[in-house]
């Protein structure tokens, strides 16, 4: 790794970006903007300190890890729905709406060891294992690597039968990408709006059911129903 990276000054950098940019957020595009400058941050200081790092296994086809619950937060659901809404095609965006629906429909009430006996891949990952959303991820997706695709599926066949088996990652990475998640949650918090996580399926479902969510969101009101939040 290249120069030294200072984790708490970096989440105190991100902490006061995102603030800044939520006090000026006076539509939902606002929101959007904010959670889009932290991606951006945490993939600068990412290419900034991968030199030396571990080698990473992931690509794009592999999409093996893409059958977990992900936690996000409620701009990154926002950040998500909007790029269906913009970038994806009309029969695109129904084959979305179809699969959240299916997916939460399943997944509704399980935990994660159910989750992954489930064997179901998120709604968002394409016919060729590539996720369909890939520029707006969300934060903790950035988080999970791997430095043997082999490992992967070997712990998630342990998983369905309750047994822990190691999957060797970036921990850079995993710091940074859940640094910046934990930095804006705490720029939520500091400034009254909903702070909580939830699970990405449920979000999406949520907001493409009731768009009326992001004003609510912007007025510092709840958007999470109980059954969706994060354990
Ligand atoms: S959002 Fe993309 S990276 Fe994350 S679990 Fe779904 S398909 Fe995988």
């Amino acid at each position: 790794m290249g120069e030294t990276f200072d984790l708490g000054k970096y989440r105190d950098h991100v902490q006061k970006m995102a603030m800044e940019h939520l006090s000026a957020a006076k539509v939902p595009e606002g929101l959007t903007q904010m959670i889009k400058m932290a991606a951006e941050v945490a993939e600068g200081e990412l290419e900034i300190h991968r030199e030396g790092g571990e080698h990473i296994a992931c690509r794009a086809g592999c999409g093996t890890c893409c059958a977990l619950n992900v936690a996000v937060l409620f701009p990154e659901v926002l950040n998500i729905v909007e790029f269906v809404r913009t970038r994806m095609s009309p029969e695109e965006q129904q084959g979305i709406e179809r699969r959240v629906a299916e997916l939460f429909s399943l997944v509704e009430c399980l935990g994660e060891e159910d989750r992954i006996s489930l064997g179901q891949s998120c709604a968002f990952l394409d016919e060729s294992g590539s996720c369909s959303i890939y520029p707006v991820r969300p934060l903790i997706c950035r988080a999970v690597t791997s430095i043997n695709a082999s490992h992967c599926e070997e712990a998630l066949q342990a998983a369905t039968t309750g047994v822990d088996r190691p999957i060797f990652m970036n921990m850079f990475q995993k710091s940074l990408m859940e640094g910046t998640f934990i930095a804006v949650a705490e720029g939520l918090t500091q400034l009254g709006f909903d702070d909580r996580s939830g699970q990405l399926t449920a979000g999406v479902r949520r907001l493409l059911d009731m768009p009326e969510l992001a004003e609510r969101f912007l007025e510092r009101k709840n958007v999470w129903s109980e059954q969706t939040m994060e354990e």
